[in-house]
């Protein structure tokens, strides 16, 4: 399934750990929508080349088996840890990142083999919005 031109629910979903992953929610899935519309995809546009997401959504089990904080925003749907090939990379997406308005924080992680990556995330109200009504005609 399709979350924006360049994004897939299939991606951020994925893991190392597919027994610990759940099926998101409604939710989940609409705040998967905002983060690619309002953050991955601009990001992805900006550079003009793909962005790999190593982690989007997780479900309680698989962010508590990853080392992710109780009150992720991976819960939720409204993170995504972003794969960087150079310190370049990384500070080209960075001020991108840092430069979108919906963009709540963004981040560097780094594990201890060494690893690093991108960790961004936003903000969205809790309720799914009410859709408008075009009554032109009254
Ligand atoms: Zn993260």
């Amino acid at each position: 399934m399709k979350l924006s031109p360049n994004f897939t629910l299939e991606e951020l979903t994925r893991t190392s750990y597919p027994r610990l992953q759940d099926t998101p929610t409604e939710l989940q899935v609409m705040n998967m929508v905002y983060l690619c519309a309002a953050v991955l995809q601009p990001l992805r546009d900006a550079i003009g080349k793909p962005v790999q997401v190593t982690s989007g959504y997780r479900s309680a089990r698989l962010n508590a088996h990853v080392g992710g904080v109780p009150n992720s925003a991976h819960l939720n749907g409204l993170a995504a840890d972003i794969h960087v090939d150079s310190e370049e990379d990384a500070r080209q997406k960075f001020e991108i990142l840092k430069a979108l308005p919906a963009v709540d924080s963004v981040l560097f992680e780094h594990a201890k083999n060494g690893s690093r990556w991108l960790h961004v995330q936003t903000k969205r109200i809790s309720q799914p919005r009410r859709l408008a009504n075009f009554n032109y005609k009254v």
